[in-house]
């Protein structure tokens, strides 16, 4: 908190203007026409503060238009606050506890979470790893009864009834990870998707369960650590990367959030994946990596039908 100190957290047109530094570093940009060269500010005090128009096709805009945080009746410090507390805080930080800090209502402070999140979450990508990277691959599982979480972990191929989330995460050594919500563990499932995120060429290290064994040789090489009879490290092959995470992952879904529900599981996950992937190893302080989550919030406008039902 004590870091809030600058201007645009405290000061909306502070905020709007820091906002279009990161949005426009070489000047606006019309979201109407995508047009640059024609565009002017409009002054005068009858308009919007920050309002532009574009010549090309005579629209007006400000820089919220079209992200997370158009025709939001919430400051836009406030909104960098929420930003900024959702990416320093390790294990996130639930709805209730903004409320708590923010001083603002309970439905707004989830209204924002969820949609602090969809920015955070990374849209398109390529296949990660490539010659001579390691890429580590695991599952573990969320949610559940207390009494059958320990049966669960156990029981990969089968979650049926058990109310319990199966989550596969891909990690490149020294880099990225990936996480996403999968409804099974077989290899039917996971050969696909790793397939598709993960280059050919890699290198493949997994624990020695059976859908790997079935996997692995679609890789470059693949090697396994066999847990079950307590082998964790041999050389550079061991998972110790992607079970990190997920201890983090674990900590922060059962601590802070105590319930996600299965709908919304996945932005979870991106907002676990993001604070991992701008991490203080890769270069990124928490201004840093408010700053990379405030880039990701162009066409995330979306409308969740929860507690907030759009009211913010
Ligand atoms: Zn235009």
């Amino acid at each position: 908190m004590t870091k809030m100190t600058a201007k645009y957290f405290k000061d909306a047109d502070e905020a709007r203007r820091h906002l279009e530094s990161i949005r426009w570093p070489d000047g606006p940009i019309c979201p109407h026409c995508g047009g640059f060269e024609r565009i002017h500010k409009v002054a005068g005090k009858s308009h919007r503060a920050g309002l532009y128009a574009c010549r090309d096709c005579n629209g007006h805009f400000t820089v919220t238009v079209g992200t997370v945080f158009e025709r939001s009746k919430i400051p836009l410090n406030v909104w960098f606050q929420a930003v900024y507390l959702l990416c320093c805080s390790k294990k996130g930080m639930s709805s209730k506890q903004l409320e708590r800090m923010l001083g603002v209502t309970y439905k707004t402070a989830w209204f924002m979470t969820h949609r602090i999140r969809e920015a955070m979450r990374e849209g398109t990508f390529g296949p990660m790893g490539g010659a001579g990277k390691i890429v580590e691959a695991d599952e573990t599982f969320i949610g559940g009864k207390e009494k059958n979480k320990h049966v669960g972990q156990r029981k990969r191929g089968n979650l049926g009834g058990k109310g319990k989330e199966a989550v596969l995460s891909l990690v490149e050594r020294d880099g990225k990870v990936r996480s996403q919500h999968v409804p099974d563990v077989s290899a039917k499932t996971l050969r696909p998707i790793l397939n598709a995120q993960i280059e050919k060429n890699s290198f493949l290290v997994t624990d020695g369960e059976g859908q790997y064994r079935i996997i692995g040789p679609d890789f470059a090489k693949h090697e396994t650590v066999n847990h079950s009879i307590n082998e964790y490290v041999r050389g550079d092959v061991h998972t110790n990367t992607v079970e990190g995470y997920f201890s983090i992952l674990k900590r922060g879904i059962t601590g802070t959030y105590h319930h996600v529900s299965q709908a919304h599981l996945k932005r979870y996950l991106g907002e676990f994946d993001f604070r991992y992937n701008y991490r203080e190893a890769l270069g990124y302080d928490d201004l840093a990596r408010t700053t990379q989550a405030l880039k990701g919030i162009e066409g995330k406008r979306l409308t969740y039908g929860g507690p907030a039902a759009a009211k913010a």
